[in-house]
């Protein structure tokens, strides 16, 4: 039987995925809303719809166009990429009942996945350590003040249903509190249509580390070498690194039986990621899980040889995994760094605009998934994000030095990228020591306005 996969989403993901079915010989279908009519994902599909105007709202994320859109072109799957609908247990039940698959697991798990409270209190039943909290919503900053007290500040608050770094604030005293109770009410529900919160200890200089895992219908699952994810702005990652420069072998070994146990307990399906904050202590705990392909997954592909959006796709298939644990080996080491359309000195404001020109490195173990062209317009209503740049290479420090030479011969000219922050970055002592926390690049950032750290 031939397969048509209509892709739901857009941008340097949606490239990547029709590479995949192109590989595997399936047919595409690209969606595209008003803005992106000339978006390469749209000239490189086999056919493409529009599905509504340039707001989210009336394209990629509204549920009934994007399945008419599948159900109209005769799509027998659907690939939700990261973001817009990839988590969302609605979109993923309208299309099993449309008899249409989705690339991603049932819509049960998600929703119970995508949930974090409920997650996390699973995941504490495995005797998982977790980030103390909340085990339930909190409907009042009142209650909230009285866990704060109990679990002690700084705490953080979170939207149950947030993703992306949005809908996250600190607190210290009970006035921050109730300051950023409102405020987080209000962003959550801008930006997930929900604004429930609940509340987490806040755990100083963490390190984020997370475990991608890949689970077949039969109960096979394999996990593969953890993904750095410390360097964050905002509280959403810039650059990601395989291996940790903070693992040994024993916590990576915790690490990895916590992410297969907790896929085997849910009986979990398709592609996945368990994340963890380490304290400085290097004690783990489970953050969230995250049920769908990572941005930063072009990483783990670099270190192993592993393409996991083909294999997502086959096993959305009813194939069984195609590789075994014992052969998942992982070599040297790899970085990447998002190329964003961006302003890092104001306070990575988004940037939207022409480009005029683009010139993009090359060379032994170096990737780029992207979706720029010279004269593409960047849209202003999506993502900031123009480009992945994955380097490869034997030691760690071989990789920050192609990376170097890399980002030095990735030229983006007609708006302004993060492309000089991250070349900079790449000269940091305390990057290149691998001694970074979730805070360092706000704190870099903070520096070099001041003057302080390069000039
Ligand atoms: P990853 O966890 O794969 O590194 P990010 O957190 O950087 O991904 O988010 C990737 C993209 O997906 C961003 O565009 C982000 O805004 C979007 N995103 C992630 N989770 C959600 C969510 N729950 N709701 C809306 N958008 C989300
Ligand atoms: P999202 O769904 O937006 O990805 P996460 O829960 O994964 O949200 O958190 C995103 C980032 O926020 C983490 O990688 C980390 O840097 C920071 N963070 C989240 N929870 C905590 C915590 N309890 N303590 C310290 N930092 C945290
Ligand atoms: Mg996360």
């Amino acid at each position: 039987m031939t397969h048509k996969l209509l892709v739901a989403n857009r941008g340097e993901i949606a490239v990547r995925i029709i590479r995949a079915c192109q590989e595997l010989g399936i047919r595409t279908v690209a969606i595209y809303s008003v803005a992106d009519e000339n978006s390469l994902h749209v000239k490189m599909a086999d056919e493409a719809i529009c599905i509504g105007s340039s707001l989210s709202g009336d394209s990629y994320l509204n549920l009934n166009r994007v399945v008419s859109a599948a159900v109209a072109t005769g799509a027998s799957i659907v690939h939700p990429g990261y973001g817009f609908l990839a988590e969302n247990p609605r979109f993923a039940h309208m299309l099993e009942k449309c008899d249409i698959t989705f690339v991603g697991p049932k819509a049960d798990t998600l929703a119970f996945v995508g949930d974090k409270i409920a997650a996390k209190n699973w995941v504490k039943g495995l005797r998982i350590p977790v980030v103390d909290g909340s085990d339930g919503p909190i409907d009042h900053a009142a209650s909230g003040i009285e866990i704060a007290r109990k679990i002690g500040y700084p705490v953080l608050l979170k939207a149950v249903d947030g993703g992306g770094g949005k809908g996250i604030a600190v607190a210290e005293s009970d006035a921050e509190l109730i300051s950023a109770f409102s405020r987080m009410q209000l962003e959550a529900k801008a930006s997930f249509g929900t604004d429930s919160l609940y509340l987490e200890t806040y755990i100083p200089r963490a390190r984020h580390v997370e475990v991608q895992v890949m689970c077949d219908h039969s109960g096979n699952i394999v996990h593969f070498t953890e993904r750095d994810c410390s360097m964050q702005r905002h509280n959403q990652k810039v650059i990601e690194e395989s291996p940790s420069p903070v693992m040994n072998p024993l916590l990576r070994r915790n690490l990895a039986l916590a992410a297969v146990r907790i896929c085997r307990s849910l009986n979990y399906r398709g592609a996945g990621t368990i994340e963890f904050l380490l304290d400085q202590e290097q004690k783990y705990f489970f953050l969230e899980m995250n049920a769908r392909i990572q941005v930063e997954h072009p990483v783990t592909e670099m270190a192993t040889g592993v393409d996991l959006v083909k294999e997502q796709i086959l096993i959305a298939l009813g194939e069984a995994l195609s590789i075994k644990q014992y052969q998942i080996k992982t070599k040297g080491h790899t970085i990447e760094c998002r190329v964003n359309a961006e302003d890092v000195f104001h306070d990575f404001m988004p940037c939207p605009g022409t480009i005029h020109n683009v010139v993009m490195p090359g060379g032994p173990g170096v990737r780029i998934d992207s979706h720029i062209f010279n004269g593409y317009v960047v849209p202003s209503f999506y993502d900031s994000l123009l480009a992945k740049l994955i380097v490869h290479a034997p030691t760690r420090l071989e990789a920050i030095r192609k990376m170097r030479v890399a980002l030095a011969g990735f030229i983006i000219d007609g708006i302004k990228t993060n492309i000089d922050f991250l070349y900079v970055m790449m000269h940091n002592p305390t990057f290149i020591k691998g001694q970074y926390d979730t805070t360092f690049v706000m704190k870099a950032i903070r520096e070099e306005l001041d003057g302080e750290l390069y000039r």
